[in-house]
């Protein structure tokens, strides 16, 4: 996975949809970044930050109960041990050091379920910077928990009430809020998506995922590979870091999407969030609200560079059903003594689904984030609380048979 041409494209994905005004923005970012990850004193700071605040090297956990169970091997990049409980903190961590090394006092970040915007307010805070989180009034109401850590963390969230008043019309308000702030704003985008350099920038920042899991793979498979690796898809920043470290490997490459918002697998090419990608539509044009039991992944659109993997066929993309992660969810918990978030659930759904291909290979998948941030939404599903199945939104997944 290399560098993206000089428009900013991956394939014909990628690019620099966006107004005049965040033109200037942009290319001072892409400048900055440049600059600053060829520089070993960048590197060495973040390397250091990585290791003694965020926790890594991440484990990597070698499943001998669950790997007799489903008749292949499982490896798990353990992701949700990191400080803050997923892969977040590595991108958040590198884009706020490149703030400040940019001479930026706030930062600005979008969030849906509030994960990247807890992300975004612990680095703020470790760095001593502003923090304005957008998020949309539904999630906020459904996410007051978050909201509350945001706020512990000193960052102000801000409600977006238009459109949906979900994480694509927080995304817009918070470029908003940049297009007017940008000599001191910098805006920390949470995936693999947005104009260019983010989708680039953000998988060179979760690229430590793969390197590890890479070195960790060879270490204990005698200098071989994975058969197959796996990770969960909403914008795809996890998924990017974790194939870049095999995509000049033998290894086959998955992205798991859930089934209510599966961009890739729809394959319809359209332009969000300023660049160009598969994303969900309507028939109009118009982008159509994904619909996921895991907030993570609900996003309609998906990283240009997945689609870009799609297409040349370098990476196969999949999905799941909410009652098929449900199960996964449960199969982890039970079998590794590890609840994983459900998030990478949808990961080993599929694993799960596709036992049979998969038999007697040797199968590594990015346990993105810890579960704790899920048991209660699960344990209300699986009491039949009628509140907590609306989130699932059995209306839009008819036959879903949770
Ligand atoms: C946010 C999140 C995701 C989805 O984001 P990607 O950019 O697709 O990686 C996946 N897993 C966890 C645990 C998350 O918090």
């Amino acid at each position: 996975m290399a560098e993206p041409d000089e428009h900013g494209r991956f394939g014909q994905f990628g690019g620099r949809f966006i107004p005049e005004t965040l033109v200037p923005a942009c290319a001072e970012l892409e400048e900055a970044f440049r600059v600053a990850w060829a520089d070993p004193g960048f590197r060495g700071e973040l390397d250091r930050l990585l290791i003694d605040y965020a926790g890594r090297p991440s484990a990597l956990t070698d499943c001998r109960n669950l790997s007799e169970q489903l008749g292949f091997r499982v490896l798990l990049k353990r992701e949700d041990l990191n400080h803050t409980g997923s892969h977040k903190i590595n991108n958040v961590l590198g884009q706020t050091l490149l703030a400040r090394r940019m001479g930026k006092t706030r930062i600005v970040a979008e969030t849906g379920a509030g994960q990247h915007g807890v992300a975004t307010a612990t680095a703020a805070a470790y760095f001593g910077l502003d923090c304005v989180v957008y998020m949309g009034e539904v999630d906020i109401a459904r996410q007051a928990l978050n909201v509350y850590r945001m706020n512990l963390l000193g960052a102000e969230v801000r409600s977006a009430v238009s459109g949906s008043r979900t994480l694509k019309d927080a995304v817009n308000e918070a470029m908003r809020d940049w297009v007017a702030t940008v000599e001191d704003t910098y805006y920390c985008l949470g995936s693999v998506m947005g104009p260019h350099p983010y989708p680039w920038m953000v998988r060179e920042f979760h690229r430590v995922i793969g390197d590890e899991a890479l070195r960790q793979c060879r270490e204990l498979l005698d200098g071989d590979v994975p058969d197959v690796v796996v990770a969960c898809v909403g914008g795809g920043s996890n998924a990017a870091g974790l194939f870049s470290g095999f995509v000049d490997t033998r290894a086959e490459l998955v992205g798991a999407e859930p089934a209510g918002g599966a961009a890739v697998g729809r394959a319809v090419p359209g332009v969000v969030h300023g660049s160009m990608s598969y994303l969900m539509q309507d028939e109009f044009g118009q982008v159509q609200e994904a619909q996921s039991i895991s907030a993570g992944l609900d996003y309609p659109g998906v990283g240009p560079e997945h689609a870009h993997l799609a297409d040349i066929g370098r990476a196969r993309y999949e999905s799941v059903t909410d009652a098929e992660v449900l199960a996964a969810f449960e199969l982890l918990a039970r079998s590794e003594g590890i609840i994983p978030a459900l998030e990478p659930a949808h990961g080993l759904a599929w694993m799960v689904r596709a036992r049979e291909e998969l038999a007697g290979k040797t199968v590594l998948l990015n346990l993105s984030g810890r579960g704790d941030k899920d048991v209660a939404q699960v344990q209300a599903i699986t009491e039949g609380d009628p509140a907590a199945l609306e989130t699932v939104d059995l209306d839009r997944m008819p036959g879903d048979p949770l």
